[in-house]
């Protein structure tokens, strides 16, 4: 116990044993703490709330937290109050810790918040002498779930980063999936975070300082707190006049309910959550969105690799109403059919929208779409051109292109292929375009497949400009959030070196304003996308 106590921060002691000195030991009989004395002189360790489970207490896994003791005598008034029937937590204290103990007892409401700040709950009820005690002795009281953080955890949060990884947590009084409270040094309150077991990134903070207010019903006031940002980034959204029935609601940390996707397709939406805690909210946000949007039904896409990361189940389920095989949605003029429940992402890939749109502007001539998926840029910039190639890898896209194109009038040309060996072929027939759209996948997932990507995205960009003609646009994208903005454009730079071709950067674009970036957390900055312009 003492081991553990050294661990942790210093409550201020003094506060809460001295004070209990003037408490009416007659009321509030409920409200008993034990304090027991560590081995170490000047230090003392709160060990269990009264009515704790006293198994717990034996086996010392309670919560246990140092701090500083003037002297012995100021844990003597407490004493005075203690009650009747507290023995049994005195042979209990002696037999297994040898130390001294304090019944701290007829604590009143404000001093026993002080304690739940210390004191850790378990939920068995049992008698410290082993005995069924009754539940008015052995009373117990809901304590918050805690992770304590370390300096750099805080230096991160000041940063306003609100991811805590793994390493930067000291403690963790919490459940897998809990909403908890955030401590730093000396205790200090920093708010309420998503707490992950599992994951690398142990905590999300949802909530700073005292925002989330106290200690009690934290759930509650978690779906509460979750439920108003909803209600907020549905509002950004309808102002922003999207010229679509298919956008983004919820864009996870930039709209301050980290590891939160809703996506809109028509009347239906589709939801991921992506950390064990936020699915553990589903249903209660199941319940807000279908107060405040009325959809015809809500499917979670929870089948992201990114949940097994969090030891979460891959499925995809109908949380409400019924979702249609497929579901018809208009984007800039263009109607999809989507299929939800398969389709990649949550069906479209809604965050180049605006890029589509912005890019048909330069659109004319002959178009190549590069990895089309269903032909968002094929269909939007094809109206504008004389002659139009999609080509992707997935036969399914592919099938879906051609349905698309014939719905909506376009001509398009859609072939399954590996872009990498057509762009080669083409490149040795002597092709030429005057339009070319570089949409690919993530080439780098994650930090040790940048120096791939980097030669990935170098090969497409520089075969891209080789094949357009002078004067023709190139739009090219990348949604590797490890590769940035700069080191993107380097790249892209050197391909235009190679290509000897003089190259100007028209617009520099990123994903829709759905999905907007918040500031200091670069990971929510992943799409890059330029429009350039071969010179003549
Ligand atoms: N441009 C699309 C989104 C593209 S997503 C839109 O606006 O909706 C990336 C696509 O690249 C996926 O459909 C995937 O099937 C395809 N793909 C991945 N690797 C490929 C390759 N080597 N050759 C062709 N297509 C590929």
């Amino acid at each position: 116990m003492a081991a553990a106590g050294e661990r942790r921060g210093e409550p201020q002691h003094q506060d809460f044993v001295g004070e209990a000195e003037g408490d009416d030991a007659a009321a509030h009989r409920e409200n008993v703490g034990v304090v027991v004395l560590a081995r170490e002189p000047r230090r003392v360790e709160v060990v269990a709330e009264r009515g704790a489970d006293a198994r717990n207490f034996v086996r010392g896994d309670l919560f246990a937290l140092s701090a500083p003791a003037e002297h012995d005598a100021a844990l003597g008034p407490a004493l005075r109050d203690r009650a009747a029937d507290a023995d049994a937590d005195w042979r209990i204290v002696h037999r297994f810790f040898a130390v001294r103990a304090v019944i701290v007892d007829g604590v009143p409401e404000r001093r026993q918040r002080l304690f739940e700040m210390f004191l850790q709950r378990e939920a068995r009820v049992i008698g410290a002498n082993r005995d069924a005690h009754g539940q008015r002795l052995y009373y117990v009281r809901d304590m918050p779930p805690s992770v304590v953080i370390s300096a750099r955890g805080e230096e991160r949060l000041r940063d306003g980063h609100p991811w805590i990884y793994r390493a930067d947590v000291a403690d963790i009084r919490a459940h897998a999936g809990d909403v908890v409270l955030v401590r730093g040094a000396r205790a200090r309150h920093l708010g309420h975070a998503l707490y992950s077991d599992r994951s690398q990134i142990a905590l999300r903070m949802l909530a700073y300082g005292t925002a989330l207010g106290d200690v009690d019903d934290i759930d509650r006031r978690a779906d509460a707190l979750i439920r108003q940002r909803l209600e907020a980034a549905i509002a950004f959204r309808a102002s922003l006049g999207i010229d679509a029935t298919a956008y983004r609601l919820v864009h996870g940390e930039a709209d301050l309910l980290p590891s939160l996707i809703v996506d809109k397709y028509g009347d239906y939406l589709v939801v991921q959550a992506l950390s064990q805690a936020m699915d553990r909210r589903l249903p209660a946000i199941v319940a807000a969105l279908d107060d405040l949007l009325k959809p015809r039904g809500i499917l979670a896409r929870n089948d992201p690799r990114a949940r097994t990361l969090e030891g979460l189940e891959q499925r995809v389920d109908v949380l409400a109403g019924d979702i249609p095989d497929t579901v018809t949605v208009s984007e800039v003029g263009i109607e999809y059919d989507v299929d939800v429940r398969r389709g990649q992402k949550t069906g479209l890939f809604l965050d180049q929208r605006e890029n589509r749109a912005a890019a048909a502007q330069y659109a004319r001539g002959r178009l190549l779409d590069a990895f089309s998926y269903n032909g968002g840029f094929a269909l939007v910039l094809g109206r504008r051109c004389q002659e139009t190639i999609a080509i992707d890898v997935s036969e399914d896209a592919i099938a879906r292109v051609r349905t698309n194109a014939a719905r909506n009038g376009v001509a398009v040309d859609a072939r399954v292929g590996n872009v990498f060996d057509e762009l080669r072929g083409m490149e040795r027939l002597g092709e030429r375009f005057d339009t070319i759209v570089l949409d690919p996948p993530a080439f780098a997932k994650n930090k040790a497949a940048v120096a791939n990507a980097h030669v990935g995205y170098k090969e497409i960009n520089l075969r891209a400009m080789k094949l357009l003609n002078p004067g023709g646009t190139l739009v090219t994208c990348s949604c590797s959030y490890h590769v940035n903005e700069a080191d993107f454009a380097a790249i892209v730079y050197g391909a235009a070196i190679d290509a000897q071709a003089h190259v100007t950067v028209v617009e520099k674009r990123m994903q829709g304003r759905d999905h907007p970036v918040l500031l200091g957390v670069p990971e929510t900055y992943y799409l890059k996308c330029f429009i350039l312009r071969k010179l003549p």
